[in-house]
């Protein structure tokens, strides 16, 4: 990460971390994360000023980012150890991508909306992250080329789990998944065991639909 942008808004992205400490995160790596990570950069101009609140912002072309405490949680359930491969379905803003990368060793990333891939991409060039592979289409697919991966992190609601994911997860690997309706989801935890799916309920959750083949179809 670039030295200086680690700088710009110490105060509230300290305040953020407190605030998601007391929340109850634990996870020391994960708060860190968030301590070294510039939200502000990663959200339009007009939202900057709201950066480290505890909330999803818009992030334009009808999407958002999520809000931090969500994203605290997801990194939290996947207990990376720092050398794992991770797929990333809906890049958005690309804030949890930077996240990932300081988490895990290698991220694989994709976006259908080539507007948010493109100003995703440039932010991370900006803050210096080097371990990232982007991809602009279909997550629904996967990404065949460089599975398996160690976990599947879904930033979007699904009716069910994309079949492509099972066949691209390792042995032991897992998905974060919300599966419910287009408006409300329940998010889930698939742990990979042989030809079964061993499915851990989360919490309720509000995500934007995952649009693909294998999900909801009206792209
Ligand atoms: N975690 C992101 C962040 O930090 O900004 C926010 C993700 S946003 C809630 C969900 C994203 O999933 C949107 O950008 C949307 O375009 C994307 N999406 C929906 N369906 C998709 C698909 N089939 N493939 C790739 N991206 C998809």
């Amino acid at each position: 990460m670039a030295a200086a942008l680690e700088h710009e808004q110490r105060g509230p992205r300290r305040r953020l971390v407190e605030l998601l400490h007391e929340q109850g995160i634990k996870d020391l790596a994960v708060l860190n994360a968030i301590d070294k990570t510039p939200r502000h950069l990663f959200v339009p101009t007009g939202v900057r000023h709201r950066a480290y609140e505890d909330s999803a912002l818009p992030i334009g072309n009808g999407q958002t980012i999520s809000q931090p405490s969500i994203h605290a949680r997801y990194l939290e359930l996947l207990k990376l150890k720092g050398n794992e491969k991770v797929l990333e379905i809906g890049t958005g803003s690309g804030y949890q991508t930077a996240l990932l990368s300081i988490l895990a060793s290698q991220v694989f990333s994709i976006e259908r909306i080539p507007a948010l891939l493109d100003r995703a991409r440039e932010t991370i060039r900006q803050i210096g992250a080097r371990n990232i592979s982007f991809l602009l289409g279909d997550g629904t697919l996967g990404w065949r080329q460089y599975a398996p991966y160690d976990a599947i992190i879904v930033g979007a609601g699904a009716p069910e789990v994309p079949s492509t994911y099972h066949e691209q997860v390792t042995e032991g690997g897992r998905i974060l998944i919300p599966l419910g309706d287009r408006e409300e989801q329940t998010l889930y935890m698939f742990t990979r065991r042989g030809d079964k799916l061993e499915q851990t309920e989360i919490a309720p959750v509000r995500f934007v639909p995952l649009l693909g083949k294998y999900s909801w179809e009206d792209l």
